[in-house]
Order: structure tokens, then sequence, then C-alpha cells
């Protein structure tokens, strides 16, 4: 499970110059959901190999009231969620009465927490933060956030103080394709599980084990075993209205992590919004295969179809890879379908690829249409071998392979896409330069 790390404190004290340095700001996801009021940003942050996903809750200053009190609600829940809490305090300003109803919250909670003293920058140390110890945290992190002084150490703490990974029970009874069903509120998830789990060939496991709120389902259809990730959370729901408040971003991402396989449900009606492309592109950014389902299919009217038709096309240009389904979860239609993309998806995604297999592509690619000149020097690329799994992961090696342009690393994906028949999962192209 990728681990959640919360970033909390009030407004300024550094908390999004403190995510955009540990997550490079490359993936951050804005997450503005409705029902949640508040935009909170997702980013995967790498420490000493370790993956972390780190939630930063936009602040909350502890006096809130009326709407405000809503949006720190948000935040909370971005702290439930959490392993490990990182309180920014903001070195400059000294202890605050809202740093101390912070604090006062979080010790409610008891959830790991690390007291993060920001802005040490131009501060007497040893004068400056001694009023911190009165909020009882714990040890104190000094940090420039700016320079990224002290966020090292820092940062070895929190890989230090992770859970221990929880023993992969379920993983072992789990040998088939996970399958991670994730959408926004609504569009039909449960109805798509219900639906998935109900059909007359599928055999269903007994309790399922559960991680967070999603719940992993252990099946099998026509004698292949699956694992359905369920990020609505069914079998735990006592009504329906708690859906959208159960709704949750965190357990979205945790369970695209650990898939190999997401669908992506869509309510056709609305068509694509850009939550949907946010989704979508964290699918991606993971590098999970992925399979669309345009649900509700069976509310449109004909002209409805074709212009929802349309704009998917041109909407999903940068996921052509990934196969569309129109269904209805709830009739059933076409969601019995699913499963070949899902297979085929997955196949792609865990191919065997030989070095020579790959080497012969790459020759090919390159005497079609060849590399650019770099300083009067052709770039050379020699070989290539598979580097993973799920996602297919491609390392070439050759000379200034540092300079090779984006456009050309485009046409190469494209290129062994083509050669390898690769379907429904996101190609990853890494290059070495020397032997
Ligand atoms: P947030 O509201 O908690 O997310 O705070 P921001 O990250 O937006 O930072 C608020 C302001 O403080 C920005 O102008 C930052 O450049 C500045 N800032 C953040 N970290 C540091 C630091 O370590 N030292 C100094 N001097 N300024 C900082
Ligand atoms: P979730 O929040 O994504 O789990 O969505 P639900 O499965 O709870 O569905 C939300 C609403 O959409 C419910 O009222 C469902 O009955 C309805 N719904 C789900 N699938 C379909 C479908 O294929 N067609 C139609 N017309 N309604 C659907």
């Amino acid at each position: 499970m990728l681990p959640v790390i919360a970033l909390v404190g009030r407004p300024n004290v550094g908390k999004s110059t403190l995510f955009n340095r540990l997550t490079k700001s490359r993936d951050a996801l804005v997450a503005n959901y409705a029902g949640l009021t508040r935009d909170r940003k997702y980013g995967e942050a790498e420490v000493d190999g370790h993956k972390l996903l780190l939630v930063d809750t936009g602040g909350i200053s502890g006096g809130e009231e009326g709407i405000d009190a809503a949006m720190a609600q948000q935040s909370m829940q971005a702290i439930e969620e959490a392993d490990i809490v990182l309180f920014l305090v903001d070195s400059r300003d000294g202890l605050t009465p809202a740093d101390q109803m912070i604090a006062e919250r979080l010790r409610t909670r008891s959830k790991p927490t690390l007291l993060v003293a920001n802005k040490v920058d131009g501060v007497n140390p040893d004068i400056a933060l001694a009023p911190f110890y009165e909020l009882g945290i714990g040890e104190l992190f000094p940090t420039t956030a700016t320079h990224g002084r002290g966020v090292r150490s820092l940062m070895q703490r929190v890989v230090e103080d992770l859970p221990e990974p929880a023993v992969e029970e379920e993983a072992e009874e789990a040998t088939g394709i996970k399958i991670a069903i994730v959408g926004r509120p609504n569009v039909g998830k449960s109805t798509l599980v219900n639906r998935l789990l109900g059909e007359d060939r599928v055999v269903v496991y007994d309790q399922p084990g559960t991680t967070r709120d999603s719940v992993y389902i252990n099946y099998e259809r026509d004698e292949k075993p699956y694992t359905l990730i369920d990020t609505a959370g069914i079998r735990r729901r006592k009504n329906i209205k708690e859906t959208v408040e159960k709704f949750s971003i965190v357990k979205t991402l945790q369970a695209v992590e650990d898939a190999n396989v997401v669908v992506l449900v869509v309510d056709a009606g609305e068509g694509l919004v850009d939550q949907d492309m946010h989704l979508m592109g964290s699918v991606i950014q993971a590098g999970r295969a992925l399979v669309v389902a345009l649900n509700k299919w069976d509310g449109l009217e004909a002209d409805h179809r074709d212009y929802v038709k349309a704009e998917l096309e041109r909407r999903l240009r940068f996921v052509e890879f990934a196969d569309v389904h129109f269904i209805s979860a709830l009739h059933g239609t076409g969601v019995g379908h699913l499963y070949e993309s899902i297979e085929a998806a997955y196949q792609s995604a865990t191919d065997k690829l030989s070095t020579n297999h790959l080497t012969r592509i790459l020759q090919w690619a390159v005497s079609e249409h060849q590399p650019p000149l770099v300083h009067g020097h052709r770039i050379k690329l020699r070989y290539a071998h598979a580097g993973g799994q799920n996602p297919p992961v491609i390392v070439i090696h050759g000379n200034q392979t540092e300079q090779v342009p984006a456009h050309y690393v485009r046409y190469l994906e494209k290129t062994f896409r083509k050669a390898l028949d690769l379907h429904g999962t996101p190609v990853k192209i890494e290059f070495r330069t020397g032997s």
C-alpha cells in the first residue's frame, strides 16, 4: 500500500513549497470534487526508493466557523487517511493560537505526527524554536522548504517511521488480475461491482480482506481468479448516501497503485469532465493498464450518443491505447465484454519482452527515422532491453541519450507499441548512456 503523508498547518507556513519540492510538482493532481470544497493536492514522492503519496491539505487555521469549518473537515479527512502527518509551523511567526488549535485536533486523532518548523532561514533557531516544544508533539525538524534545508533528514525520518508493510496475506490468495474500479462519485461504480460479482459464472470467495476503505474481493470467473478492488466499498456501506462523503481520492490513488488493470467508470450522460481526466492522468502516471467504461449508456438518446462519442475521440487522444466500452451497469449490457479488454491489457502490461526482439525493433525504428544530430554528433541508440512490467519499461542504451527530444521518444513509443502489439497499457521508455 502506498503510504500517505499529509501536510497540515496554517495557511502560508510553506506547505505547498514543501509539497512541490518533494513531488517536483510534476504529478500533482489537484482535486476539486463535488463535496470536497477545498482544493487538495496529491502527488507522489520518492525517498530512498520508497514511494509516498503526499497530500497537501490546503491549510486549516484552527478556528473555522460555518463553511470554513466544513472545509477544515476536509483537511481532517486527509489526516484520517494519513499514515504520518507533517505538521508545519512558521518559525518566524512563533507559536500562534491557531497552531495550538491544530495541535489539539491532531492530538485527538493520535496520528503519528512530526513537527516541522519551517522558514528557519534568518532566525536564530535556539530562540525561535523553543516555544514550539510547548505543543508537545515531540521531535522538531527545522526546515527551509524554499532551499530544501532540513528536508532530507525530515524525510528520512518519515521513511523510518512508516508502518511496516502489512503482511501480504491478501496477495497470496489473489493470484489473478487485480482490477480496480474507480471513478467519481455517482458514476455507477457500486452498481458495476455488484453486476460483475452477480454474474452467473462468478464465484465470490468469503469475506474480503480490507485495507482502509477499499474492499478487496477475490472471485473466480470461468475458473479464472480475479481480485476486484472496490473503491466504493459497497460491502461496507450502510446506505447510498454515504458514498459521496466516503469518496476519497487517497483511496482511489492507492487502489490504482495496487491494481494491475484499472477500470475507469465515467457517466456517459455527463461526458468526460475534468475530474475524469485528472483520474485518467493519475492512472497513466502510475503506469497502470486502463479500460474506460462509459456507463449509463442506456439512458442516452441517439444524438446524445453521437455527441459523447465525438467528444471522447477528441479528449481521449492521449490515451488512444485504452479500450472504451459503452455499458449499462444497471441492466448489465456490455459488462461481460469488459473482461476481454481487461485480459488484453493485462497481457500487454505483463508480457515478457526479450532483449533480442526489443533491440531489433529499436534498430528498425532508428533505420526508418534517425535520431537527430546534437552539436554535430548523431544520437546513437544501440540496444534495448526490458526494465519492468505493468507498465512495460523499455530501457534503451546509447550515446547522448539525455538529448533525445520528446517527439523522438513519442515516435519510439509508438513504434514499440505497434511492433509489440501492446493494448491498454502505458509504455515507459528509459534511456541510459554508455553500455
Ligand atoms: P502554504 O499556504 O502553507 O502552502 O504556504 P506556501 O508554500 O504557499 O508558502 C507561503 C510563502 O512562504 C511563500 O511565499 C513561500 O515562498 C514562502 N516560504 C515557504 N517556505 C519558506 C522558507 O523555508 N523560508 C522562507 N523564507 N520562505 C518560505
Ligand atoms: P457510485 O457512487 O459510483 O458507486 O455510483 P452508484 O453505483 O451508487 O450509482 C449511482 C446512481 O446511478 C444510482 O442511482 C444507480 O442506480 C445509477 N446507475 C448506475 N449505473 C447505471 C446505469 O448503467 N444506467 C442508469 N440509468 N443508471 C445507473
